[in-house]
């Protein structure tokens, strides 16, 4: 165990296969199969976990019920207490927890430090917001009355979330639902269910300590069959999604049907536009990051770069040159750049990518291929690849979700922004360039259609202060800063008459 797995697993509380009580949290035996978590890094078995069945579901959907009649009637400032001890806790175990998602899923050591000090930074904006779910006071049009609105807790949140970021997603939306009074039902991705215990067993000694229902907080390990029981559930009347375009359908299909909320975050197809303005060097460190960082998994990864026919040559030549440089191996040890893909499902989706863009014209700068060897054994590196291509190629428009960069040319920024808005999905997009006028046309209402646009900053990553999500086939939801937490909650309009008169609307007069 050369980087201490084991010992971060004991300290994170995950060193028993017994079910039962730990404390603060209950685990149900529901008697169904058991998800192997297996680690990309090296292809060893991590643990067994059991996966819950419609009667577990059912024992959680009441547990939670039970909990927010309680929660709701804490005041949100004291709830936002709750998510402060939260954060701490995350602080002391941000080294244990980060290992665990950067073995688990494959993530470098240092990206998985990265996504809890997301989770640690998304805890104090909630803490902060619990005193500013603010709503807005109307002047009435009738004398003697007075008109205001106010934010209600919603209920139970499903939270539904992605393998690429395990804990972080999770927390974007925990954190929030719990200030606005909302209590959570979280199925993790069934390829990282041990990252999810690990934050179960993290808040629930905190729900516990201060004698909140366990219910506040709720976990249940299962595949698509237990994300179809909370979409199709009237009981969950939010439900947020984070996954592939695919499953955001579905689920968008299942809650829309019952007319509940879905809050979705799907699948990207970022691009950069590289102007002959662009200070090079900025654009090339951007680019690489943007493209490889994550072995491509990122929904913000840099999939398109979209370059200006005068600088395309020198861009194509110097990522060659830096992709050369890549060191790739085990995500643990910090001198490798470049970790795994997730497992073999998706070596194959990214070597039919790269069969696919040659297959319709698309020309290798950077050959892909997948590594084997000592290092390699759990068949799951691959190099990351760059391919010329044209936007139009069905592959190009597709997220493959592997390190895979396609470069496109251009003559003038109308077509690079035409190109860049030219695909099914909206998330994330940026233009390198030191021309204020090319900056601020991709930002206009004739720019960029994606929910995230940037200006000398790659696609990839966001601060958690701002909306995070994005348009068309991403599915238009917003979740972390700004005033995402608007989603969490009913807005209620009111109106006091204080009179003693009670005129009625319209004139309408009853001569009763
Ligand atoms: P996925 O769609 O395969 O699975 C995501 C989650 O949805 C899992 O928990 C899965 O069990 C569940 N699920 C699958 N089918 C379902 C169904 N029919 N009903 C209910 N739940 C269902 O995605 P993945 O491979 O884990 O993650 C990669 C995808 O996630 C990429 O497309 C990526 O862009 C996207 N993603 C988007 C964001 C964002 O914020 N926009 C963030 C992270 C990942």
């Amino acid at each position: 165990d050369p980087f201490g797995i084991h010992l971060s697993l004991k300290n994170l509380g995950i060193h028993s296969t017994n079910l039962g009580s730990s404390t603060g949290l209950t685990w149900l035996d529901s008697g169904a199969s058991y998800f192997s978590s297996d680690s990309p890094a090296d292809g060893q078995l991590i643990a067994q976990v059991q996966g819950a069945s419609e009667d577990t579901y059912e024992a959680i959907i009441s547990q939670a019920s039970v909990a927010f009649e309680k929660w709701r009637l804490v005041p949100a400032p004291h709830r936002g207490e709750i998510v402060r001890e939260i954060g701490n806790s995350l602080r002391e175990v941000k080294a244990d927890l980060g290992k665990l998602v950067s073995y688990e899923m494959g993530k470098s050591y240092q990206e998985g430090l990265g996504e809890v000090q997301e989770m640690i930074d998304i805890c104090d904006f909630a803490v902060g917001l619990s005193r500013q779910l603010y709503g807005l006071t109307m002047h009435s049009e009738r004398p003697g009355h007075r008109m205001y609105e106010q934010w209600h807790p919603l209920g139970i949140v499903g939270i539904i979330s992605a393998f690429n970021f395990p804990v972080a997603v999770w927390s974007w939306n925990a954190a929030l639902a719990w200030v606005c009074g909302d209590v959570c039902i979280w199925k993790p991705s069934e390829k990282a269910p041990l990252s999810g215990i690990a934050c179960q067993y993290i808040v629930a000694k905190i729900f516990a300590k201060h004698g909140f229902p366990e219910g506040v907080s709720n976990l249940i390990i299962g595949d698509y069959r237990i994300g179809e029981l909370i979409s199709h559930d009237s009981r969950v009347p939010l439900v947020s999604a984070t996954g592939s375009t695919r499953m955001g359908k579905l689920v968008g299909k299942a809650v829309g049907e019952r007319l509940g909320r879905s809050l979705l975050e799907l699948g990207g197809n970022n691009a950069i536009i590289i102007t002959e303005h662009a200070d090079l060097d900025m654009a090339i460190r951007g680019a690489l990051f943007g493209a490889v960082g994550t072995a491509g998994q990122r929904c913000t990864t840099t999939r398109r770069l979209i370059i200006q026919a005068n600088v395309y040559e020198e861009v194509k030549s110097r990522l060659a040159t830096a992709y050369s440089k890549l060191v790739i191996g085990n995500p643990l040890d910090e001198k490798n750049h470049v970790g795994p893909l997730i497992d073999q499902d998706a070596v194959k989706n990214y070597l039919i990518a790269i069969e696919r863009v040659k297959a319709e014209g698309g020309k290798a700068v950077v050959e892909g291929g997948v590594l084997a060897g000592s290092g390699f054994e759990s068949g799951c590196y691959v190099k990351p690849a760059i391919y010329e291509a044209e936007n139009h190629f069905e592959i190009v428009q597709h997220e493959t979700f592997a390190p895979i960069l396609y470069l496109i040319k251009y003559e003038n920024l109308q077509e690079a922004i035409a190109l860049q808005n030219g695909v099914p999905q909206g998330l994330s997009s940026a233009i390198m360039t030191t021309n204020m006028r090319e900056a601020e046309a991709f930002l206009s209402v004739a720019g960029s259609d994606c929910g995230i646009a940037n200006v000398n900053i790659g696609t990839s990553g966001a601060e958690i202060g701002g909306a995070f999500g994005g348009e068309k086939e991403t599915g238009g939801g917003r979740e972390s800063g700004s005033d995402s937490w608007k989603a969490y909650m009913r807005r209620q309009t009111n109106t006091i008459n204080y009179s003693s008169q009670l005129p009625l609307a319209q004139g309408i007069k009853f001569d009763i």
